[in-house]
């Protein structure tokens, strides 16, 4: 199969219900980036600073940059400028510096809040009390120049579904209660994120309405070993 029919049988099951399709493009090298380019995708997602920078510098303007992986609060600066959603907060500390860097380019950085909800203890994210607690703070309430546009999380690598499925349900339960209880009148809070290759059928079943494909798309990953642990 090839990454142009790839994409096309996966946006029947993804744009064609109203659910975005995020191609995740990390390890892929340029050429192929420009295959799902051709095929109309404009929307990928990288997880790593410096191999997202230099594919952008590279690559067509009108590609809409994710970072979907851990960033390091001294990473900001890099991407500020051009990133279209970072999708992958974690903390208030990389918020507010996000929030500076955003403010030093003249944007305003939509974001989403990875929320904790697998059962491994390595993943990054907020647990449900943290998330309460930041959306509370008087120091997030000051930030202008990010926009909270929603939640991300990422379930459990298990083949049992029912793990996977109970994890997705609590994660749109609590975007349901956070977006009545925060974000009533802000129609910018409305991106679920949740679902990848392995997972994306029943994270829309559960109400997903990104996900975020790598795979599926490209092809396996051979795994890359970066020298800065980022
Ligand atoms: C790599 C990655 C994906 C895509 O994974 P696939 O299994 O290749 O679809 C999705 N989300 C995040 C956060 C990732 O790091």
């Amino acid at each position: 199969m090839s990454i142009a029919s790839n994409l096309e049988a996966l946006k029947l099951e993804t744009e064609a219900v109203g659910v975005q399709l995020v191609a995740v493009s990390k390890t892929k090298s340029n050429s192929e980036i420009m295959e799902a380019y051709a095929a109309g995708q404009r929307v990928f997602g990288e997880n790593h600073v410096q191999e997202l920078v230099e594919k952008a510098e590279a690559l067509p303007k009108d590609i809409q940059w994710h970072m979907i992986g851990h960033l390091q609060t001294n990473k900001v600066k890099y991407i500020a400028p051009f990133i279209n959603l970072i999708a992958s907060v974690d903390s208030l500390k990389l918020l507010k510096e996000i929030n500076k860097h955003a403010l030093k380019s003249g944007r305003v950085i939509d974001c989403l809040l990875q929320v904790y909800i697998a059962e491994e203890d390595t993943k990054f994210g907020f647990d449900h009390a943290e998330l309460i607690e930041l959306l509370r703070d008087e120091e997030f309430i000051a930030l202008k120049n990010v926009r909270i546009c929603g939640l991300m999380g990422i379930a459990s690598n298990t083949d049992n579904e029912k793990v996977i499925k109970a994890e997705f349900y609590e994660l749109k339960m609590l975007f349901d209660g956070i977006k009545a209880s925060f974000f009533r009148k802000e129609d910018y809070f409305k991106i679920l994120s949740m679902g990848m290759s392995s997972d994306y059928k029943i994270a829309i079943q559960e109400g997903s309405n990104m996900v975020r494909i790598g795979s599926t798309i490209f092809g396996k990953r051979v795994i890359k070993h970066y020298k800065n642990n980022d």
